[in-house]
Order: structure tokens, then C-alpha cells, then sequence
């Protein structure tokens, strides 16, 4: 893992209080954590800690409350989750700040919870004075949290300046493989591409042609490349003030020895539902009134022909509006197909962002492929080629 420092090069943590950063801003709904994805996560650092005989103190920021106390934010919401996902006692340990925390934490034979960092204005900031004070509460400073790692927040990147610090065994995992799919992958390399809009992916897609043999594109963000084209796309999303930037990143492209794959067949409606679709249209069958929510079979067909001769692929955003059926066919099949290859141990298949897990879920595809991140913004800025701040402060 190159040059990131490891739980290993912290020694012994045995009687040692350790500070692990962990990402639980989980989704819920009324009450109610709905993926557990994250809390899972860290259960393996979690449980190497705990038989190591440290003192685990878990810290991490919970929606946007932007510097202050908001109620509904309270991470103590999430302590029924924890105990259920780490099989172990938690204990809410609350303010950071105050006092009686250290007396909390030092009486406390279970795993110790603080409370939403993002309630002190110094997090977000990164404040010097609030990094030092957080690192106040331990001995060591552990990051298990590479969704996280793009901000250089006070818990992320501050706190390192102060503790002997290390990567979690979660986050070496996750950079491994994402390392291994993007830095040193086995050729044919493929990414499969989709969502939206093309605007959020510019510098991905900048950063992926010289490092990809295969770029297929699909979801919302492709109608741009294809209008770009001159070929029509009716009143389907798109972006025409990117149309250029579409066009050199194609130019870009064949310099780079990169074949991008569009779709040349698509499924459309009419409304936003399912009531007036087609399924299957040649690009120059699409009226004006038409909208693409979807790649259309053959273009899956297409699409899955490519794949199968890859040995790694990357995946970022779904290939059609999969919320409405039928327009979920495209990602569905496609994420079948990556998810068969990957189980016969034909290909390594890393995906990851917010979207792209909710869809390669819908799809029944998740389990099978290699490793899913799920980060969002730090899983884009990885693919962007940054080096994110958080797992710079744990450098050697
Ligand atoms: P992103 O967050 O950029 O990955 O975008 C994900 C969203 O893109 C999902 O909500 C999809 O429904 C939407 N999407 C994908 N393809 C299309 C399309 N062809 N037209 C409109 N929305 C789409």
C-alpha cells in the first residue's frame, strides 16, 4: 500500500485511546437507518481494535447542520444501528468539548461515540484550536472514512498534525482496490459511465481517457456527447453549452488510444413514466418531443460485448433514469452482465458514488462485483486523479 501508514505502524494499542474517524452519515427514513453499508464497513477495524485492547473513541458528521447544534442531526440517533452492526455496546459520549467527556470516555468499557462534528463551526473549518482539542480526547488518530477523505476538515486532515496517525483496515481496502482498477489495472480496461449530467464529470472523464482502453458512456450525460454528434435527441437532458467540451474530450480520445462507446439506440417517452415509451429507436427515430431515458437493447447488447472482453472495470453513474421501470433495463442488464463476468473471475469490477450503489442495488448486481465503494464525492475525486487531503495526512 505504498507509503500510507497502517495500523501496524502505530505499535502496540493496548491501554491506548484511539480516535477513529468513520463515515456514518447513513441514510435513514423515519427514524430508521435504511442502509447499513457504512456501519458493515468498519466492523473489521472495529473488531482489530477492540481485541488489540484499545479504547475505541468513533467520531464522524451526520448531514449538513453547517457549525451548530440542529436536533434532528443528533448521531445518538444511530447508536440503536451501531450496537445492532458492531454486535457491541455503544456508548453516546456526546460534545466533544465538554468536560465531562473525558471522564465519559475514561469510565466507559464500550466503544464511545461522539456527537456530530459538523455541529462546531472549527470542523468544516479545520480549525487548528478544534483539531487540537479533538486530538485532546486520544492517544492515536485513525481514519476509516475514505468517503470523508476528499474534505480537509478538522477530523480528517487538522487532527493528523496532532496524533501518531494510520489508515483504518477499511479505508486501505478501499484504496486498494480502487488502485488496482485504476492505477495499475489489467488490460482491456473499461469504465462505464453514466448519470445525469456531463458538468460533474468533466474531470473524470479528462482524467479516464489517458488511463482507460474502453470509456462507454450512458444515462443523461450521454445525449450531450450524441447532440454533439448532430445526432438528434429530441427534448431529452442535456447540456449544450458542454457540446464542445463533449467534442474535445471525443478529440482527446483518439489521441489517447481510447474508444468511447455511445449508445446508437435508445429508449425513449414521451412524459417522465412509462405510458408513451419505445423501446429500441435508431438515433434518427427520435422525434423532437422524444425524451432518452435509457440506452436501448441493442446498445446493451453493445454494450455487454465490449465488457466481456475486459479484464477490470470501473463504474460510476446508471445508464438511464433506472428510478422508472422500464427505463431501469440498461444499468439493470449491463450490471448483470459485469456482475456474471466478474463472478466467473473473468474481470475485477470496482464501482462507487452515492447514485451508482442505490442503482447497481436495484439491479441485484452489487454483491457480485469485486468491491463498491460507497463514496460519493471522494469516489469522483479519486476517479478525477486529486489526491484527496485525508489520505495525504496519513502519508509517511
Ligand atoms: P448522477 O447523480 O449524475 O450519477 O445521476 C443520477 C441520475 O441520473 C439518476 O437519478 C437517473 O435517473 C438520472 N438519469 C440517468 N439517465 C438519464 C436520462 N437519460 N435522462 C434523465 N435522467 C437520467
Amino acid at each position: 500500500m505504498g507509503n500510507l501508514r497502517t495500523i501496524k505502524d502505530l505499535g502496540t494499542l493496548k491501554g491506548k485511546k484511539v480516535l477513529l474517524r468513520v463515515d456514518l452519515n447513513v441514510p435513514m427514513q423515519d427514524g430508521t437507518v435504511v442502509d447499513h453499508s457504512r456501519i458493515l464497513g468498519i466492523r473489521e477495524t472495529v473488531s482489530h481494535l477492540k481485541s488489540a485492547g484499545a479504547t475505541i473513541i468513533l467520531m464522524s458528521h451526520f448531514g449538513r447542520p453547517e457549525g451548530q447544534p440542529v436536533i434532528g442531526l443528533s448521531l445518538s440517533q444511530i447508536v440503536p444501528a451501531l450496537e445492532q452492526g458492531l454486535g457491541a455496546k455503544v456508548t453516546f459520549a456526546g460534545d466533544a468539548l465538554a468536560k465531562e467527556t473525558k471522564t465519559k470516555i475514561k469510565n466507559s468499557k464500550d466503544i464511545c461515540l461522539l456527537e456530530n462534528l459538523r455541529f462546531y463551526p472549527g470542523e468544516e473549518a479545520n480549525d487548528a484550536d478544534f483539531a487540537k482539542q479533538l486530538a485532546a480526547l486520544g492517544d492515536v488518530y485513525i481514519n476509516d472514512a475514505f468517503s470523508s477523505s476528499h474534505r480537509a476538515h478538522a477530523s480528517t486532515l487538522g487532527i493528523a498534525h496532532h496524533l501518531p496517525s494510520a489508515a483504518g483496515l477499511g479505508l486501505v481496502k478501499e484504496i486498494e482496490a480502487l488502485t488496482t482498477a485504476l492505477e495499475n489495472p489489467r488490460h482491456p480496461v473499461a469504465a462505464v459511465i453514466g448519470g445525469a449530467k456531463i458538468s460533474t464529470k468533466i474531470s473524470v472523464l479528462q482524467n479516464l481517457i489517458v488511463k482507460m482502453d474502453h470509456i462507454l458512456i450512458g444515462g443523461g450525460m450521454a445525449n450531450t456527447f450524441l447532440a454533439a454528434q448532430g445526432k438528434r435527441i429530441g427534448a431529452s437532458l442535456n447540456e449544450p453549452d458542454l457540446e464542445s467540451v463533449a467534442t474535445t474530450i471525443m478529440e482527446n480520445a483518439v489521441a489517447a488510444n481510447c474508444k468511447i462507446h455511445l449508445p446508437d439506440e435508445v429508449s425513449v417517452a414521451k412524459h417522465f413514466n412509462a405510458t408513451d415509451k419505445a423501446i429500441g429507436l435508431p438515433l434518427d427515430a427520435v422525434e423532437d418531443d422524444d425524451m432518452i431515458l435509457d440506452i436501448g437493447p441493442k446498445a446493451i447488447e453493445g454494450f455487454i460485448k465490449v465488457l466481456r472482453r475486459c479484464k477490470t472495470v470501473i463504474w460510476n453513474g446508471p445508464l438511464g433514469a433506472f428510478e422508472i421501470k422500464p427505463f431501469d433495463r440498461g444499468t439493470n442488464q449491463v450490471a448483470e452482465a459485469v456482475g456474471n463476468f466478474t463472478k466467473k473471475g473473468k474481470m475485477i469490477s470496482v464501482a462507487g458514488g452515492g447514485d451508482t450503489v442505490a442503482a447497481l442495488y436495484h439491479a441485484n448486481a452489487k454483491g457480485n462485483f469485486t468491491y463498491v465503494s460507497t463514496a460519493g464525492g471522494a469516489f469522483l475525486e479519486w476517479l478525477e486523479g486529486k489526491t484527496l487531503p485525508g489520505i495525504a495526512a496519513l502519508m509517511l
